[in-house]
């Protein structure tokens, strides 16, 4: 058909039903499957056809089947039942805020991408799972917290296979109106829409609500009539296009993004930049600032005071940086709004780049962020490691270690991805109150008391409906590519229920390694098909549409999985999404991530399987660095790295294999009980990660580290007309122009053998340069195996400093002094930038 326009006609619901509208309204139901059963019993293929979307099932599912529900006794009491869940949820007073961060201030949080449900199609992988989770859990918590997205109406891409495994993409064109949407409206009742000028051109905004529970997602839209039919494209896909669009892209969801906040009313006392993608939200509010009196300098420090940037990728070229010059066409106007020079903006993003054998300065979003702020984070503890490393260049003269960049170890929403059978099991032996204290750890020792029948009887549910599911989306696969007939009836035999299943599935970056598995096919050949105790794979995920590479691993795995050793025991399916992913970690015996160490930053698919009673079989990267504690899962290698690349593959490949066989397998198939056996490892898994790596730990980690200290920072620093602001900015101007003239020298008496606990005599002398003494540390620096000791020298009545520093334990020592200006209020001793050593 030839379509020249589209209308929606909205559902008149009968009386005794009509909350199920509200609630569709709610992605409260994507963590709630008895509330999306609701909707599944109205018409599951109505439901299963439009991707398990509430909304879209009321508008399509007939008045009369409607009506049925309506007089069905059975149907009303479970919908009173969710319905009286739904509000308790909604009204509950006694949150964890409540209770623990009472005078918590407003949070604002940015993300380029949010994955709440697979009908909402805004996600590309981990880093959307997350920002949606972090919303999930801010409501759940009871902590005031508004998030800033973009809407993208064609999303990322619908992945669909050809017949030799070669990655398509699709784009559908959402229809907004079928989606729980709704147009973000001020407090008279207008329509919101805000406007950003880009390379010259005056775009209009259309600003989208989404409830995410008791919190609200704003969600950008410039696909509006008013727009040029390009700027209506600017939303269009995520991570589509090219530089130029990006930039755009970078300018709607930081610059529109506050813009919308302050058309809203929105209060925030925090701003949360989740990756450099947002960092440009630091330029409206530093012009809003200006715009108010202050002088770019003062309104900079006021900006960054209250700014937390999380980053996540730990490879320098994973960041994004842009010339100079292609800046210039995006924010060429932004200096003159910012009562600035383009130099000085500039140089708060610079980041030379090697481009065409030429060293280049470029604008670096992450490097941007970093000085936008004042906290940083990685996402585990080894990613906050590494990331201190990487940026280290940015602070001259500090140890990697200095560095401020801390880390928050990433989680996932529990709920989300926790199969309604396994809720319903551990809700047997938790408290009540379970899922409101997910970060407990005690508590969850309670899935000590579930036996090995009860657990394995549920994994088998739970297994069966993902292998349903797959031979249900494999035969459409087939259908669709013109498979022969004896092909299409091949999928009812895919898999078998009686086999350990392991599921792979993740973007396809090539980090993420995910042909490891097939180093050696032979050996693989063998674990596969041991007539005994047999081994089968699931694969699933998407490569980038210009990442050919990734594409050649998915046909690789695609080829693998048509040769008739493999058949039927490798699989791959098409589309990873949220739905595949919850089919996949509740369904598979065990989750497979082999990432190339260390550029994992956190992983979380791991962590969703383990609330399933998955185990977890990991390269040492990211979060299960810290998760594996020997009892609740395996290892991949070992927490080093190689030189070669090559030499680690083999390395990581035959260590998986070996543990495969020599472990895993006999531990499954085994009939030991007590700590040997499979249910304990079962168990082990569920207790340690869900409290420690549930989504719910991780936003308290954020409240307690940055949020609330970054409030009462950003408040002192922004009171009376940002006085404080004012003193840093003019001190440290006045400190780095004096600088270069300073001087110091320094010296240690140092015998040739000490004994533990004896003291060295070490003192320094300085030419401040007109900086005052107590605005100088000089320090002696202690290295003692890497490990660095700072020890304070004193100012003398004859102007020099010194100090008798300890040598308190055995070892080799390197002895440094330096000096750092500091004064009282400072959000690091780095902020200044300024080190020298002796
Ligand atoms: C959890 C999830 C991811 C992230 O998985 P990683 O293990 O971090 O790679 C990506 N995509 C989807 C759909 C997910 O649910």
């Amino acid at each position: 058909m030839n379509v020249i326009g589209k209308v929606t006609v909205l559902p008149q619901l009968p009386a005794a039903v009509s909350r199920l509208s509200e609630l569709a309204y709610n992605v409260y139901w994507s963590w709630t499957p008895r509330a999306q059963a609701l909707y599944r019993e109205l018409d599951s293929s109505i439901w299963e056809r439009f991707q398990q979307n509430p909304v879209r099932t009321l508008l399509e599912v007939p008045r009369e089947r409607l009506e049925q529900v309506a007089a069905d006794a059975a149907y009303l009491e479970r919908y009173a039942q969710v319905m009286a869940d739904f509000d308790a949820y909604m009204g509950k007073r006694d949150t964890w805020a409540a209770r623990n961060a009472p005078d918590m201030k407003p949070v604002a949080y940015f993300s380029m991408e949010y994955a709440f449900h697979e009908s909402l199609p805004i996600y590309s992988g981990g880093l959307g799972v997350l920002a949606g989770d972090h919303c999930k859990s801010a409501s759940d918590l009871g902590i005031p917290f508004t998030a800033v997205g973009m809407l993208f109406h064609q999303g990322y891409f619908r992945q669909l296979f050809d017949k030799d495994g070669w990655q398509n993409e699709a784009y559908d064109d959402l229809d907004l109106t079928t989606l729980p949407l709704t147009p973000a409206k001020t407090a008279d009742g207008q329509e919101v829409r805000v406007s950003v000028q880009i390379a010259g051109r005056t775009v209009q905004v259309r600003v989208w609500q989404l409830q995410v529970g008791r919190i609200r997602v704003l969600l950008l839209d410039t696909n509006v009539p008013e727009n040029s039919e390009d700027d209506r494209k600017l939303t269009a896909r995520l991570y589509g296009g090219n530089q130029e669009l990006r930039v755009q892209q970078y300018v709607l969801l930081g610059v529109a993004g506050i813009r919308a906040l302050r058309a809203l009313n929105v209060p925030a006392d925090v701003y949360h930049m989740n990756e450099g993608h947002a960092a440009l939200l630091g330029l409206e509010r530093v012009r809003e600032l200006v715009a108010g009196g202050l002088d770019f300098r003062t309104a900079l420090e006021t900006v960054a005071s209250s700014t937390l940037f999380t980053t996540h990728t730990p490879v320098a070229a994973g960041n994004d940086a842009f010339a100079y010059d292609l800046m210039d066409r995006y924010i060429g106007d932004w200096p003159a709004q910012l009562a600035t020079s383009r130099d000085d903006l500039y140089a708060l993003a610079r980041h030379d780049q090697h481009w065409d054998g030429h060293l280049v300065p470029a604008f670096s979003m992450t490097v941007f962020a970093l000085n936008m702020s004042r906290a940083a984070n990685g996402v585990s503890e080894l990613h906050g490691e590494v990331s201190r490393d990487m940026w280290k260049f940015l602070y001259d003269g500090a140890e990697a270690e200095e560095v401020p960049i801390g880390h928050v170890t990433n989680g996932a929403h529990n709920l989300t991805f926790t199969s309604q059978h396994m809720r319903d099991l551990l809700s047997t032996v938790l408290p009540a109150d379970w899922t409101e204290r997910l970060e407990d750890e005690d508590m969850w020792k309670g899935v000590d008391n579930l036996s090995d029948a009860q657990l394995s009887d549920v994994q088998l549910v739970m297994k069966r409906e993902m292998i349903t599911f797959v031979r249900a989306r494999m035969r459409e696969q087939m259908l669709r590519n013109g498979a022969s007939a004896a092909d299409v009836a091949a999928t009812d035999e895919l898999l078998s229920e009686k086999a350990l299943t392991i599921g792979f599935a993740r973007r396809f970056a090539t980090y993420k390694r995910a042909t490891l598995l097939f180093r050696d096919k032979a050996r693989l050949s063998r674990i596969v098909n041991d007539p005994e105790h047999p081994v089968q794979f699931v694969f699933a995920g998407k490569a980038h549409p210009a990442d050919n590479p990734g594409k050649a691993f998915i046909q690789e795995i695609y080829k693998v999985s048509q040769e008739p050793e493999f058949r039927g025991k490798i699989v791959i399916l098409e589309n990873y999404d949220m739905n595949v992913a919850r089919h996949l970690v509740q369904g598979v015996d065990i989750w497979l991530n082999n990432p190339r160490r260390p550029l994992e930053a956190s992983g979380t698919s791991g962590m969703k399987a383990s609330f399933n009673g998955s185990p977890n079989f990991s390269v040492l990267d990211g979060w299960w660095r810290e998760g594996y504690d020997g009892t609740n899962g395996w290892p991949i290698g070992e927490e080093r790295e190689y030189a070669d690349l090559n030499v680690q593959d083999d390395a990581d490949a035959y260590s998986l294999y070996e543990t495969l066989e020599d472990v895993i397998v006999p531990r499954y198939y085994g009939t030991q009980t007590g700590e040997q056996s499979w249910a304990h490892t079962v168990r082990r898994s569920i207790e340690t990660v869900s409290p420690r790596f549930s989504m719910q730990r991780q936003v308290i980690d954020y409240v307690q580290k940055y949020y609330r200290p970054l409030a009462v920072r950003g408040a002192e620093v922004a009171a009376n007309g940002a006085q404080r602001a004012r003193d840093l900015g003019a001190w440290k101007t006045w400190v780095r122009a004096q600088w270069p003239y300073t001087t110091i020298t320094a010296q240690a008496t140092l015998p040739a053998s000490a004994q533990p606990g004896q003291t060295i005599p070490v003192t320094a002398q300085v030419n401040s340069a007109g900086i005052k003494l107590n605005e100088l540390k000089v320090e002696a620096v202690l290295n003692r195996g890497g490990h660095l000791t700072h020890h304070p020298l004193q100012v003398q009545p004859d102007g020099t400093f010194r100090a008798d520093v300890p040598l308190t334990e055995s070892g080799l020592y390197s002895v440094g002094v330096r000096m750092i200006p500091e004064v009282p209020g400072l959000s690091n001793p780095l902020e200044a930038g300024l080190i020298k050593w002796a």
